[in-house]
């Protein structure tokens, strides 16, 4: 072989809502070496409710570890050479386990859960003004379903094995990240319980500026201080497995994989959900326009924190997998890309996915899904062509509001994640945006974003984070074809159907 065996590796756990994977990639170039997937399964045991099993999470990040030593072994590569191992994970979904048994107390509440619907509408009701940005200067966030503290307080009020694990001071919170840093560190025999910055600012529990648990939001929520993880950098030693890990939220590990580092650069990533965030530096910027304010990533316990705005949207290729699992129009997510190459248009038809809500720039959580301008003559393929385009009206939605926010548009849109696969989705992209769309041809970034924190960490330096000296990061560029004419009629009339899937009840 070509490589020689003792070049130093990083690997990076990447635990997404929909999959997971183990991913190694070459430590001085980012070259990616091997890697393996496993699908999660997710339930919907009620109307809005969406839970995973954090065991399951956790054996399939086991094996997806295991299979990859294997590949590596074929490869005639010592898997000692890995030197450091980064984690990625979905954000904001939440787990409480028992720390003497070492069991979770129930399934992991996902994100897109939107059982705390009602209590959210409480919550606002009862702030002055009815304003649901009222924790917005501490948290950056609106008060929604989609963050941790809802979600924890619930198992607290519903789940009396966590009710009683919490009065016995048995339980321990997490998201995905401190779950699997506690286990894989030894978890009841000495895990480590601990969060990184990225994380924690997901929760509602953290004062972004302080960059510690806030006191006052822990009481605002009644929940003790006491189970929460410690909060680290993005960059540094959590705990000793066979090696060691370093942690960012996954859309921070996206943006550090993309390299946007640079005030004002910015990345989104299509998945389950889609989520473009846009670096601000040092200082937290506050939207106007619906974004959230949210920690970047702190690269080492000495560093800067970096801000960034986001604009998240709930469901991208979680639509896919409807039209797939609850439709059965297509057989697998990328069948979408040929039946909807069959129509190459919508035919006037809208498709509005609001499952969970509306997420930015809206936070509606009483929004939900319609698909609208239906004739006799609308098929699959339509119905396929708007999924495709809702995703991409749903970024254009966000991208105008990042654009109002900083007065500067942005003149071409960096992507990445699971989607970015389909290039009819990509060509779509740059149509509905009037700007061009650049996928690197390594799509993994949001791996490699935590595989190069764990390489940057304290003591492990292996990596530098010097894109130029990155021989495998190469990209691919969508023009915009469409007239601009066209392409706002279109985004005008999605507006409108935005209006009806918000309104649909009154
Ligand atoms: P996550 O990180 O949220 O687990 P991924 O980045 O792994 O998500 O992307 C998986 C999502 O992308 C799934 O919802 C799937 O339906 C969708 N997807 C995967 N491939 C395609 C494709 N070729 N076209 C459209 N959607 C796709």
């Amino acid at each position: 072989s070509s490589r020689p065996e003792a070049d130093s590796l990083v690997g990076a756990i990447d635990q997404g809502t929909s999959s997971t994977r183990f991913l190694v990639f070459n430590a001085k170039t980012a070259e990616l070496i091997s890697q393996h997937q496993v699908e999660i399964n997710q339930s919907f045991p009620k109307e809005g409710w969406v839970e995973e099993d954090p065991k399951e999470i956790l054996q399939s990040v086991c094996e997806c570890m295991e299979r990859t030593s294997e590949k590596l072994i074929q490869l005639n590569i010592n898997i000692s050479n890995v030197k450091a191992i980064g984690v990625t994970n979905q954000r904001e979904t939440t787990v409480v386990w028992d720390k003497e048994t070492g069991e979770p107390l129930y399934n992991a509440i996902v994100w897109l859960d939107l059982r705390t619907q009602s209590t959210v509408e409480k919550l606002i009701k009862k702030t002055p003004g009815k304003n649901k940005n009222h924790l917005k200067d501490k948290t950056g966030l609106p008060i929604s379903t989609y963050f941790s503290a809802l979600k924890l307080r619930w198992l607290m009020d519903n789940i009396e094995s966590v009710a009683e694990a919490v009065q016995t001071n048995r339980a321990v919170f997490g998201t995905v990240d401190s779950w699997l840093i506690w286990c894989l560190t030894g978890g009841k025999n000495g895990g480590v319980h601990c969060t990184d910055v990225t994380n924690a600012s997901r929760t509602m529990l953290f004062n972004i500026h302080t960059m510690q648990w806030d006191p006052e939001l822990c009481k605002y929520f009644d929940v003790p201080i006491e189970i929460l993880p410690e909060v680290r950098s993005s960059s540094e030693i959590y705990g000793y497995m066979v090696c060691n890990e370093y942690c960012l939220g996954d859309q921070s590990a996206a943006l550090v994989g993309q390299m946007c580092f640079k005030d004002g650069q910015a990345k989104n990533t299509y998945g389950t959900g889609c989520f473009m965030l846009k670096n601000t530096g040092v200082k937290p910027v506050m939207s106007d326009h619906g974004l959230l304010t949210t920690v970047a990533y702190k690269l080492g316990r000495d560093q800067p924190v970096y801000y960034a705005l986001e604009g998240s949207v709930a469901i991208a290729g979680a639509v896919v997998r409807w039209l797939k699992e609850n439709l059965g129009i297509i057989k697998s997510s990328s069948d979408i890309e040929k039946l909807a190459a069959t129509a190459g248009t919508s035919y006037g038809c809208y498709f509005v996915p609001a499952f969970s809500g509306l997420y930015a720039p809206y936070w509606e959580p009483s929004a939900r899904g319609i698909i609208c301008g239906l004739t006799q003559f609308t098929n699959s393929s339509h119905l396929a062509f708007a999924a495709l385009e809702a995703v991409c009206f749903q970024t254009r939605e966000v991208l105008d509001a990042m654009n109002q926010d900083s007065g500067v548009p942005l003149s071409q849109l960096q992507v990445d994640g699971g989607m970015t696969a389909n290039k009819l989705l990509m060509q779509l992209q740059a149509d509905i945006l009037c700007i061009p769309v650049v996928r690197p041809s390594m799509s993994e970034t949001t791996a490699l974003g935590a595989a190069m924190a764990a390489g940057a960490a304290e003591g492990v330096c292996v990596w530098t984070i010097n894109p130029d000296g990155m021989t495998s990061v190469t990209s691919e560029k969508y023009q915009p074809k469409i007239n601009p004419d066209e392409s706002e009629f279109r985004y005008t009339r999605w507006k409108k159907a935005v209006q009806k899937a918000m309104n649909w009840e009154t």
